[in-house]
């Protein structure tokens, strides 16, 4: 499902892309038509290859299943573990007791995150499977019925009956094509390309423990400050903001500022709490 959110998405700003190009191309159009017929299909063939580097590129991340995981994980732990020194160091700790609380909030959060995903991305693929294989059993006991389908989803597609009834036998002719696109228009997902819970839990766990150590950096090299390992995580919250809004096609500035404020309010509340509880008011 999120393969085909993906997609759409991209289409929708690849055609915006488009436009302006093509606005550009004309202001800039020299006098002679001829020109402006060439630049425009110049133009119009570098947004086509455009578009056709940037969807594979899009499939690749989407169905690899590691590079949401990382990103999110790595942002996680940054901003985990970046409260939680906050806490300890806003209630007086050691810098001996931060660096026990961090490694400690290191390891618990990467183990967490990372068995949460594998079994996250498990339950959905075993849930896919489930589904295909009703969907097997479909087609072995109503096949008839199945093809019939399809050719009701061609004509959902805009075929006119004779065409659709002709694409439902060709594809139906292949059991594991037929049950491949089956699942695809019933499911939304390829079960052929279904994501590795394996690598989706090994990337957050490894991804959680690099974005968790960034805020504990100053303590490790024996230079142990607040302030720095805050500054340190506020620079990564906003590559990380970034790094997300090129991800789910948000715009990266406002990305990288929402990343930012969400970790700032994080960290002070966390400072607050161990202020208090620190520092009672006797
Ligand atoms: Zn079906």
């Amino acid at each position: 499902m999120s393969q085909l959110q993906g997609r759409s998405q991209h289409r929708g700003s690849s055609a915006t892309i488009d436009v302006v190009t093509d606005a550009k191309g004309h202001e800039a159009a020299g006098t002679s038509r001829d020109d402006e017929a060439a630049s425009g299909a110049a133009e119009v063939g570098t947004a086509q290859a455009d578009l056709t580097a940037w969807w594979s590129h899009r499939h690749r991340d989407v169905s690899g299943g590691w590079l949401r995981p990382t990103v999110f994980g790595a942002v996680d732990g940054l901003v985990t573990n970046a409260a939680l020194i906050a806490g300890v160091g806003g209630g007086g700790a050691s810098a001996h007791s931060t660096v026990l609380t961090g490694l400690a909030g290191l390891v618990a959060g990467a183990f967490s995150m990372g068995t949460g995903e594998y079994v996250s991305v498990t339950n959905q693929n075993e849930l896919v499977n489930a589904e295909v294989a009703v969907e097997q059993r479909m087609h072995a006991e109503f096949p008839a019925a199945e093809q019939a389908e399809l050719a009701e989803t061609f004509r959902g597609y805009g075929a006119d009956a004779d065409t659709a009834a002709k694409m439902a036998a060709a594809v139906s002719a292949d059991p594991a094509l037929a049950l491949r696109v089956h699942t695809r228009e019933e499911l939304g997902v390829d079960p052929h390309e279904l994501p590795s819970a394996f690598l989706a839990g090994g990337a957050s766990l490894v991804a959680f423990s690099v974005g968790a150590l960034l805020p504990l950096l100053p303590y490790l090299v024996g230079a142990p400050s607040l302030l720095a390992a805050m500054v340190i995580t506020a620079v990564a919250l906003v590559l990380g903001g970034t790094v997300v809004g090129r991800l789910t096609g948000r715009p990266p500035v406002q990305s990288a500022a929402r990343q930012l404020i969400l970790g700032a309010v994080a960290v002070a509340v966390t400072f607050a709490v161990g202020r208090i509880i620190g520092h009672p008011v006797s």
